[in-house]
Parts: structure tokens; sequence; C-alpha cells
């Protein structure tokens, strides 16, 4: 019994073979090691966490807790529906944060520092959990009270007016998140470095854009990890790096990565993420349209602008997410894969980038030779030893 569930273990823990050579070019058996334990922890976290998801939305359905909990929010608020909805969907949101927090806790806080990843105390990480739900208040419930006035006001088609302003509501998002909510979460200061400046001037030059805003974010209070992105559109849009990445990579090497950045700019990869997830939520609506009538007709609600339907629409996108999350990866990986390519081209430095590739691999513990299916769901970049292929 023990031999075959380390034989599938094994199995299902396996990247494609030769990986392990090629990983070895790079990294010691240690390294692979402890990237494979890390990352095997983190995919089996994805799992539990979306059977409980599931769970607990199936439940809620099936179960008359949902119908009772919406009976409760209704003899609360009268005749006032908003009210009914709002207090329904406060309640939906503080079960499920609350339900999810040990996991979060265990794979955020406890399972980050036992593999000395995390600097951030447990007050700290609390208050960004805080932080985190009050976001989701504010954002959530006056969303979804925006969903069901058009779902009152024409239960057969409300999903495309819902669908033309949660997409403008997706725009507003986009470009005020990195001025609204990052700050929330993170200090953001200039670069300071005056030579990494100049280089930012030369490389933009080169990518034949404006000049980014470039800015260092103080990610050492919470984490080791080092990282760096691109984000928000027109006035708001700039390119962030971890003061951790700068703490360790040499100017050659944040000039690779910066690179990497300006080539999502280049690619206009911001916009097409966008419009892609406008798209996505228009159709995901179209069909919660259908399953809310399929709901009505089951009787699980009493008419589709009933509260108790909101963990059934929150399921219809919940599984959508999932069943499409392959293909989301593929778009993302492809995105990933052309800024590499403009970073090789900008940058104009192979050994640079394939260190930069290794080091960041290293100190942020990933799965050099991660199991094909872990690829398929879960991997929105490349796996490292293919970003080092693209550069050899
Ligand atoms: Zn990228």
């Amino acid at each position: 019994m023990c031999a075959l569930s380390l034989l599938l273990a094994s199995a299902v823990m396996a990247g494609t073979p030769g990986m392990r050579e090629a990983a070895l070019r790079h990294f010691t058996p240690e390294e692979i090691a402890r990237g494979q334990s890390y990352m095997g922890g983190r995919y089996l976290l994805f799992g539990i966490r979306s059977v409980v998801q599931l769970a607990f939305f199936l439940v809620l359905i099936f179960a008359p807790a949902s119908r009772t909990l919406r009976d409760l929010s209704e003899a609360w608020a009268g005749h006032r529906p908003w009210l009914a909805l709002t207090l329904y969907a406060a309640c939906l949101l503080l079960l499920y944060r609350l339900l999810l927090l040990p996991l979060e806790l265990y794979g955020g806080y406890y399972r980050e520092h036992a593999y000395g990843l995390s600097t951030q105390g447990l007050g700290g990480w609390f208050r960004d959990w805080g932080k985190g739900l009050l976001l989701q208040v504010i954002l959530l419930l006056p969303t979804v009270n925006l969903l069901y006035l058009f779902v009152r006001r024409d239960p057969l088609r409300w999903f495309l007016p819902a669908g033309g302003v949660l997409a403008v509501l997706i725009l507003v998002l986009a470009f005020a998140s990195p001025v609204l909510i990052d700050p929330l979460f993170h200090t953001f200061t200039p670069l300071k470095d005056a030579d990494l400046k100049g280089r930012v001037i030369r490389l933009a030059e080169r990518a034949g854009i404006a000049v980014e805003q470039v800015l260092e974010a103080d990610a050492s209070r919470r984490t080791v990890k080092a990282n760096a992105y691109v984000t928000g559109f027109g006035r708001t849009k700039r390119i962030v790096l971890y003061d951790t990445l700068l703490k360790r990579a040499s100017a050659d090497e944040v000039e690779v990565v910066l690179a990497h950045e300006m080539g999502h700019r280049m690619y206009r990869h911001i916009w097409k993420g966008v419009g892609l997830s406008v798209v996505a939520l228009c159709v995901a609506l179209g069909i919660a349209a259908v399953v809310f009538r399929w709901g009505s007709a089951r009787g699980l609600i009493t008419h589709p602008g009933d509260p108790a339907g909101l963990p059934l629409l929150i399921l219809t996108l919940f599984l959508l997410n999932l069943v499409t999350l392959p293909l989301q990866n593929v778009v993302s990986r492809h995105f990933e894969r052309q800024a590499d390519r403009a970073a090789l081209e900008l940058a104009g430095n192979r050994q640079a980038h394939i260190k930069v590739e290794v080091d960041l691999a290293r100190s942020n513990l990933a799965d050099t030779t991660p199991p094909r299916w872990a690829v398929l769901l879960l991997y929105t970049h490349p796996p490292v030893l293919e970003r080092i292929a693209i550069a050899e």
C-alpha cells in the first residue's frame, strides 16, 4: 500500500522525462527537491481550497441554509429588496472568508514561514486579511446590488445591461487600482537608483514606448520573494519592482526584468487582458441567466431576483473559471513568452537573462520540474526551464 502510494505520488509529481537532467544543469538536487516540496504543497492546497469552495456553494444551494438566511435577511430588511440582498451577501461573504481562513493562514502564513519565505508577523498578516475583507465588502456589495437591479427589472435579458455596466467597472478598476488599492498593501516610491533610471529611459526609447513610471514597492516587509509587474493604463500605468529584487539582483539583471515588463507594454497585454476579462464576464453572465431560470424552475429560488440565488450565481462563475483555467493560462503563458522574447531583444543580454530566471526560481522556490497537469491548470508563466530555453 505504502509503495503504491509512493509510486502514485511520484507519478503525480513527476515532470516530463529529461526535465530533471535539464534542471540539474542550473540547480542543485537540494534546490530541485525544495522547490518540488514547496510547490507540491501549493498544488495540494489549491485542490483542497477548490473542493471546500465547491462544497460550500453546493450546501448553500441544495440544503435549506441559503433559503433560511434569505428569509432572515428579508424579515430584517422589511420591504427593501436592496437591504435584504446586502445583508444576505454580507453574511455570505463573511461565512465564506471565515471558512477559508484556516487554509489561508496555513498556506499564506505558517507555510511561508516554514520555508523561510515570509518576513511578516502574525499581526501584520491578519491586518492584510482584514483589509482584503473590507475591500471585498466595499467593492462586492454595491456590485451585487447593481447586478440584481438589472435582474429584478428584466429577469430574462438582465445579463446584457449588467455585462455592459460591469465591463465599465472592470475598466475603472484596472485604471484606479494602482493608485487606490495597491497602496493599501505596499508603499511605492520612485526608483531611486540614477544609473538604473538612465537604463530605463534608454530601454523605453528602444521599445518605442513613452517613459514609464518605474516604482519600487516595499515588499520586503512581507516576503523575501522577488517580483516585478506592470499595471494600470493611461495616467496610472507603471512598472513596479519589488525592493527584494533590487536588493539581490545586479543592474544588468534588473534591466532584464524591466525589459520583460516593457515587453508587456509593447504588446499591450494589459489592454488585451482587460478586453478578454470583459468578454469572458459577459459570456459568464449569459450562462448565469440560464442557470437562474433553471433554479427557478427547480424551486431552488422563488424567482431570478431572489437573493438566495446568489450562491448559484457565484458557483456558476466559479465553475466557469475553473474549467477555463487551462485556456486562461495558455493565453497568459503566451503573453509571458512574448514579453520574454521582447526582453531578449531589448536588453540583448542572454547571460543576464538566464541568471535572472535561475535566481528568481531559486529565491521564490519554483518547481523546476513541474508536472504537466500543474502547468496546464496553474501556471500563468512558462516553467523556468522553458524560459531559460527561450533565452538559450
Ligand atoms: Zn511577465
